[in-house]
């Protein structure tokens, strides 16, 4: 688990109750050997924070996992990346400008996102228990489920690999 706040401690503490060993990883990390030397022995991580570096150290080291964030009214799990198969976050985050009606505005709120994002209160306790349901289940393997956390509908947008990524396309 790699975050430091409401939605992390909530996954965290699901994967526990789930009987799964969860670790967090909460401390800064400077460097991506850093996030490497952390995540060694992970089977899966789930995050909430630093989606570039895992995204980086994940495709060095074949790491599956999956991102998230959310606000006060929408929830949104993955992409869960496989590296190498499925299209990582960097894929994500192109193809999520692309296909924007405004992709200045979609680009202003990805750079929200990263490194301070907060869940709202309000969420954590439902994206906690999806990204701890994600370790185990998959369902956001190479897309995202938007969760609507007033109506709590749910969509799956499959998330397409981009063939000039900068990160998944160097072989
Ligand atoms: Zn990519």
């Amino acid at each position: 688990m790699v975050g430091v706040d409401g939605a992390a401690s909530a996954a965290v503490s699901s994967l526990i109750a789930m009987g799964a060993r969860a670790v967090a990883i909460s401390r800064p990390m400077v460097s991506d050997d850093d996030m490497e030397a952390a995540l060694e022995g992970c089977a899966f991580a789930v995050c909430t924070a630093e989606f570039y570096r895992v995204n980086r150290v994940a495709r060095r080291t074949g790491l599956r996992w999956t991102a998230s964030h959310s606000s006060a009214t929408e929830v949104v799990l993955g992409p869960t990346v496989y590296p190498g198969e499925t299209a990582c976050y960097v894929c994500y985050q192109m193809r999520s400008v692309a296909c924007s009606d405004d992709p200045a505005a979609e680009l202003a709120a990805l750079r929200r996102r990263e490194p301070t994002q907060e869940c709202p209160t309000g969420v954590a306790g439902l994206l906690g228990q999806m990204l701890a349901l994600e370790a185990v289940n998959r369902s956001a393997k190479g897309a995202i489920v938007v969760v609507d956390a007033v109506t709590l509908c749910s969509q799956r947008h499959a998330v397409l690999r981009v063939p000039a990524c900068p990160i998944c396309s160097i072989s």
